[in-house]
């Protein structure tokens, strides 16, 4: 592209002779599901990663991610309705889990436009909801989470926990079980177009390889703007953000209560308030819950501080919500996943 957002045209030639259907550039969730996706409909498929795959400096690794239908913003519902029916699928062909079901609560001040959304986008999706005062999530959940009087809760179904890395690693196997071609510590510097009416692009990497490909996909997250910069000298405006999971100490005597089990178990949650939290009853360490907040300190991705994010709006919340059965003074040192955040999840406010 050029600087009025026209791909631009180029005359380099090939290192190799092979045209790929598809070069999709970024190997995170995106990038190899993407691959995935393509090879198993029998498109010829290159996927092109910067780093070595299954790397955490990007936004795809760690242990658990939400999965929920009930969003505010109404267009993801049918997306992740459609998604419940194709995990299965991915997991029956490689043969082990990486999506685990769970319900969803959200929560948030009573007049929150934002709860507002959600119900209206359960309404629109048919969706099936409920809607609580303090005393009814008291009578729900026994004293495991409460929420002030002037807060509602939405308890919804058709969520879950993804294992990212996991799933990464899945869908990696799966493209390449199904033809495509895995490349990594392969950096694109430059995609140009082929030109001539008929489409194609050739894609430049950092090391002098040119690969040809009938159509592109890029999915490189954080790194979005600098690739679009460097490849059309565009600035779009996307800022990176560099963010921190933390995990919380249970109280003996109560590890049975916040554990993940479907939709006997206890929920994913996000509070909609000023910070944003969310968490997830956390398998991957038993007698901790993820509990974070959303957001970060804007950051160049190659140049990370990775800092200390400061925690003191999580602990007062936790303070506030579980009732004293989770160690509110500081999450469990050592057990930190840094993450970027690249514009691909909405930032409510
Ligand atoms: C803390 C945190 C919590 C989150 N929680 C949730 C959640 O609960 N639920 C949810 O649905 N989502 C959540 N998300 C969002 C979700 O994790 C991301 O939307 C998703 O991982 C983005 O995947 P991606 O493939 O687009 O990006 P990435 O995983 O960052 O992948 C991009 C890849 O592109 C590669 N790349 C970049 N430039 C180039 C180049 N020039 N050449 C080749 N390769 C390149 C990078 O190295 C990287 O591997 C969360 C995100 C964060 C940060």
């Amino acid at each position: 592209m050029d600087n009025s957002g026209a791909v631009r045209e180029t005359t380099t030639t090939t290192t190799e002779t092979t045209t790929y259907d598809v070069i999709v550039i970024g190997g995170g969730v995106m990038g190899s599901s993407t691959a995935y996706q393509t090879a198993q409909h029998g498109a010829k498929t290159l996927l092109l990663e910067q780093f070595d795959f299954l790397h955490h400096r990007g936004s795809s690794h760690g242990e658990s991610r939400t999965t929920r239908a009930a969003y505010p913003e109404d267009y993801y519902a049918p997306l992740v309705l459609e998604s419940n029916a194709l995990w299965p699928r991915a997991e029956a062909e490689v043969g082990y889990k990486v999506r685990y079901p769970a319900r969803q609560l959200d929560m948030g001040p009573s007049e929150s436009t934002i709860l507002r959304a959600l119900i209206s986008s359960c309404v629109k999706h048919s969706l099936a909801y409920r809607l609580m005062d303090g005393p009814k999530v008291q009578d729900e959940f026994l004293g495991r989470i409460q929420i002030p009087s002037n807060w509602a809760a939405i308890y919804t179904d058709h969520g879950g926990v993804v294992k990212p890395t996991k799933a990464v690693s899945m869908f990696q196997a799966l493209a390449s079980r199904n033809g495509a071609i895995l490349r990594d510590n392969t950096e694109v510097t430059e995609v140009n177009s082929l030109g001539g009416g008929n489409g194609g692009v050739l894609v430049v990497t950092a090391n002098g390889e040119v690969f040809c490909g009938k159509k592109c996909v890029v999915t490189v997250g954080a790194w979005t703007k600098k690739l679009v910069k460097s490849v059309s000298g565009v600035e779009i405006p996307i800022q990176p953000l560099e963010t921190a999971v933390h995990y919380w100490r249970i109280k003996e005597g109560y590890k049975g209560d916040y554990v993940l089990a479907g939709d006997e178990g206890f929920p994913t949650f996000a509070s909609f308030d000023d910070p944003l939290i969310y968490g997830t009853p956390s398998f991957e360490f038993p007698g901790l819950i993820k509990v974070t907040m959303h957001g970060g300190q804007k950051c160049d991705p190659d140049a990370r501080t990775w800092g200390p994010v400061s925690v003191a709006a999580v602990r007062e919340w936790i303070e506030a919500r579980f009732s004293g059965r989770v160690d509110s003074m500081g999450p469990v040192t050592g057990l930190r996943w840094h993450l970027l955040w690249g514009g691909c999840w909405p930032i409510w406010r």
